[in-house]
């Protein structure tokens, strides 16, 4: 299995919603159902990390992933998701289950909800795998050691006593991580790890797993590039990093403004 989840594209959601927002990270519904339409008409087959492990691997595999695990991933994504019959990954904040987004920078003034312990359970029960976006969502290149350590572990136990499975996938929040974050996340039991852009990435380092955002703003063309395998050739990928600079801004924030 080594290096096979390197060739594998796997994209980043945030919130699907019709709602408009500042910022890039809410696709709108009738751009998602776009672009799993482009997907099934492509022939490509989204999978989970768990699935990785399995000995073939489809061709054209793509990994979904939405973090945060707003309400509108249940109510938008996931019916349309059924429709085509594709698995995603979704990352919990898992203080936040049920609850609203006051743990983000809010310039727009609009709150949005959290997914409920039930609608995790029948995420899970669908074929979705649940992945750990910590307890807090706090960059945990901030914090000492301990309390890393609290994050991934306890949140890795609260979501499996909610699903009543094992969960094997991180998410970094903000995608922030270093060598201390990676060990402790290894040892707290996980399998893979995901950041975004930005961190130190090896192709043989499942806890290095280099993410492709979604935008708003994003047309068919350019979903398209973004599904090539390996990495996006050196002017996208800094395109892309340009475009997603400002994401470093919220856990600034958080740092400053919520000790
Ligand atoms: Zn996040």
């Amino acid at each position: 299995m080594k290096n096979r989840f390197s060739q594998v594209p796997v994209l980043t959601y945030h919130k699907i919603d019709s709602r408009r927002e500042w910022g890039l990270n809410t696709v709108l519904p009738r751009r998602f159902r776009e672009q799993m339409e482009f997907l099934r008409q492509r022939g490509f087959r989204p999978l989970t990390f768990r699935e990785l492990t399995s000995s073939e691997l489809s061709e054209k595999p793509v990994i979904i992933t939405f973090d945060d695990a707003y309400e509108s991933v249940y109510q938008q994504a996931f019916p349309i998701l059924q429709e085509y019959g594709f698995p995603a990954v979704i990352f919990v904040i898992v203080r936040y289950v049920g609850t609203w987004n006051t743990w983000d920078a809010n310039l727009g003034g609009l709150r949005f909800r959290h997914v409920s312990a039930n609608q995790i359970r029948e995420l899970a029960q669908a074929g979705w795998e649940i992945g750990s976006h910590t307890l807090t969502h706090r960059a945990l290149t901030y914090l000492p050691e301990k309390e890393v350590d609290r994050e991934v572990r306890e949140s890795r136990r609260q979501l499996q006593e909610i699903t009543g499975q094992e969960v094997l996938t991180l998410a970094y929040p903000f995608g922030l991580q270093n060598a201390a974050v990676r060990e402790r996340t290894r040892t707290a039991g996980y399998r893979w790890a995901c950041q975004n852009l930005w961190g130190e990435y090896r192709p043989d380092n499942p806890f290095t797993i280099r993410r492709i955002p979604v935008y708003r703003t994003d047309s068919l063309a350019a979903f398209r590039r973004k599904l090539q395998p390996g990495l996006p050739h050196r002017v996208e990928m800094s395109k892309l990093r340009l475009i997603s600079w400002w994401a470093h801004l919220t856990p600034l924030y958080q740092h400053l403004f919520q000790p």
